[in-house]
């Protein structure tokens, strides 16, 4: 009744949503997503504090862990600090690539409940833990001007409902001011998972996947993407390669897990 009085329609309209939330607790208590714990929206401190780090050093460029051995048998510090494949063969589009954690255990299922039991809320934590697990380990060597998803190709989108790499952006961002562009690339035709594929045919799969959609400038800009696994470093190279085309001035990777 009192509510009814104040006269002011929205403030029984909110009163009324707050019910129906607090009834949605009551029926559907909050959960981690992964342990099924109640009382913890998404994600639990504890399944967080179990997730596998990646463990330490990783080569400057593609943050690949370098067996700390190898690191100090290097004779030149700067070399040190690359990985075998950094060191010899690969060059790669970006410039430098880091993830926070290991594709394994906790954190590989956590990953798995974001894409296929569809657990939204999962994609943003996962991504503020990144930031804030990865320290300044995951701090990007310049501020981003433009942040980009790995995109999924349309139909896939459509199929899933969202685009898992979108939710970690907006975690890992955060309050930060960095632009988050959702279309400034697109994936230009289907690919398999490149888990399912060896690896000659990794970089065939995603070669000239990718293309600049020009709904936002990258030209002299400091991109950085973010995806929610590096499975090899391919997919994220051919972004990388297909911004620097188009004039992106440096580009960035980071990922939950690797
Ligand atoms: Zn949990
Ligand atoms: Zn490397």
């Amino acid at each position: 009744m009192r509510i009814l009085r104040s006269g002011r329609p929205w403030t029984a309209l909110r009163v009324l949503q707050s019910l129906h939330e607090g009834l949605l607790d009551l029926l559907f208590p909050p959960r981690c997503a992964v342990c099924q714990q109640i009382g913890a929206p998404y994600l639990c401190d504890a399944c967080i504090v179990a997730f596998p780090p990646l463990g330490s050093p990783v080569c400057r460029i593609c943050g690949t862990p370098v067996p700390a051995t190898e690191a100090l048998r290097s004779p030149v510090l700067d070399l040190a600090a690359l990985c075998g494949a950094c060191r010899h063969q690969t060059q790669h589009h970006f410039t430098w690539a880091r993830a926070a954690g290991s594709y394994d255990g906790l954190l590989r299922e956590a990953i798995h409940r974001l894409k296929y039991d569809h657990r939204k809320g999962l994609g943003y934590r996962l991504g503020d833990w990144a930031h804030r697990a990865g320290g300044t380990a995951l701090q990007p060597p310049s501020v981003p001007d433009l942040v980009v998803p790995v995109p999924l190709h349309w139909t896939r989108a459509r199929q899933r409902g969202f685009n898992q790499s979108l939710l970690v952006a907006q975690g890992f961002v955060g309050q930060r001011t960095w632009p988050i562009a959702t279309d400034a690339l697109v994936r230009t035709r289907r690919t398999r998972p490149q888990v399912d594929l060896d690896a000659d045919q990794r970089a065939a799969n995603v070669a000239n996947a990718f293309a600049v959609s020009g709904r936002h400038p990258v030209h002299g800009k400091r991109v950085l993407i973010v995806d929610d696994v590096l499975t090899t470093m391919h997919t994220v190279d051919e972004c990388a390669r297909v911004l620097k085309a188009a004039g992106a001035r440096e580009v960035f990777v980071v990922a939950v897990a690797r």
